[in-house]
């Protein structure tokens, strides 16, 4: 019986989606579920004040579905800042797809993904994120617009991962400037976490300035191809984490700065391409800040894909990608400063920032 249901005590331990500890004012979250191509994906809309809200899709072999909702709410929060803080006209929004993208990913199931993005009207653009390929989008864009991240041979930017390489790049170099007083990398230790799209042309930059560059992945077949193609040398050891370096560059997963590593890291500057990397952002913040390590924000420095994807909204070229992402290193050069200023972790400043734009958009955008 559905009262049964309704008032069983697993259901109140807490409320589905609005009382999710990651849910945020979310505008809308959107449940796609399609029987004949097994598709389970969830749409999230955080806000679109600053404009439609766009985000990758992630496909990833989630435990539950509640690590899946979790994921895209986070996540599509993440779009938002990121946007913002980077000056694009863009909302947040992201999708999760549950399931393996090796074995369950096929044409039919990225198609019908692209049609309920296409029920949105517009609302929510989606792009590629982890498991997703170039490929998967130009599916996509067959049944709906509302996609980025296309291949340059159908008027797309191509994959963004390389620009978002080289702004993850650009904020840890200020993020050595301001922590070791010179932007230098040559010599200095840093371990890559994840070599997968971005993680390998960031081992690329890193590798041919001079750093010293340590990798560790899941994926021993990859790990070995980055090694011997750049000369990075792979983690062998078992807790990452204990290791001693210069820079830590998570470009995996999220969440990795928690309670369990959150003491133990022995880095001074902390600088990837994941999103979310603070597994809660202020406990965790303020934990690195006393430990004196640098954070550079994730949603900051990670922002290369989306000023990619961008262009193809905008039409605006390689060389103003360029010039947007480079303008990475200044902004997170200001935010650090501002954050020591004002006596607040590195990531509230940035979200102070971000959130200072939304606010102003908003009372322009209701008179
Ligand atoms: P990807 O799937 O190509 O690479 C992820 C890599 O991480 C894979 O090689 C995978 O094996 C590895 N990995 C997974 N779990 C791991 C673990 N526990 N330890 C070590 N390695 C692990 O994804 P990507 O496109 O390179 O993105 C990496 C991260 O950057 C993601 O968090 C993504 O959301 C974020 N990001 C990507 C872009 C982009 O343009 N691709 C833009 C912004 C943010």
């Amino acid at each position: 019986m559905i009262s049964d249901i309704i008032n069983s005590k697993d259901i109140k331990k807490v409320d589905p989606v609005f009382g999710q500890l990651s849910f945020d004012n979310h505008e809308q979250v959107v449940f796609c579920n399609d029987k004949d191509t097994g598709l389970k994906a969830i749409i999230g809309i955080h806000n679109t004040v600053l404009g439609p809200a766009l985000g990758g899709t992630r496909m990833w072999q989630y435990n539950n579905e509640w690590e899946a909702l979790n994921d895209v709410l986070r996540l599509s929060r993440g779009m938002t800042f990121k946007a913002a803080i980077t000056g694009l006209n863009l909302g947040g929004g992201k999708a999760v797809i549950i399931g393996d993208a090796k074995t369950q990913k096929t044409p039919e199931l990225m198609k019908r993904f692209g049609e309920f993005v296409h029920s949105l009207s517009g609302k929510y653009i989606t792009a590629e994120d982890v498991g997703m390929e170039t490929s998967d989008m130009d599916l996509v864009r067959e049944v709906t617009p509302y996609v980025t991240g296309i291949s340059e041979s159908k008027g797309g930017a191509g994959n963004p991962s390389p620009i978002t390489a080289y702004g993850v790049y650009m904020g840890m170099k200020a993020a050595a400037k301001y922590k070791f007083g010179s932007d230098i990398l040559e010599g200095k230790k840093v371990v890559v976490q994840g070599i997968g799209h971005v993680g390998e042309t960031l081992v690329e930059h890193l590798t041919n300035e001079g750093a010293k560059v340590l990798i560790t992945d899941i994926n021993e077949e990859r790990l070995q191809a980055v090694s011997s193609k750049y000369g990075a040398e792979i983690y062998k050891g078992h807790d990452i984490y204990s290791e001693s370096m210069d820079i830590y560059a998570p470009c995996a997963l999220g969440a990795t700065v928690n309670d369990d590593t959150v003491y133990k890291l022995k880095a001074e500057v902390i600088a990837g391409a994941a999103n979310n990397q603070l597994a809660i952002e202020d406990k965790h913040g303020a934990i690195l800040q006393q430990r004196g390590i640098v954070y550079a924000p994730d949603f900051l420095i990670n922002a290369g894909g989306i000023i990619n994807v961008y262009a193809e909204l905008e039409g605006y070229g390689r060389q103003e990608i360029n010039r947007k992402t480079e303008n990475i290193y200044n902004t997170t050069l200001e935010i650090l400063e501002n954050a020591t200023a004002n006596s607040i972790t590195t990531n509230q400043a940035a979200l102070n920032i971000a959130r200072e734009r939304i606010a102003t958009r908003k009372k322009e955008n209701s008179k």
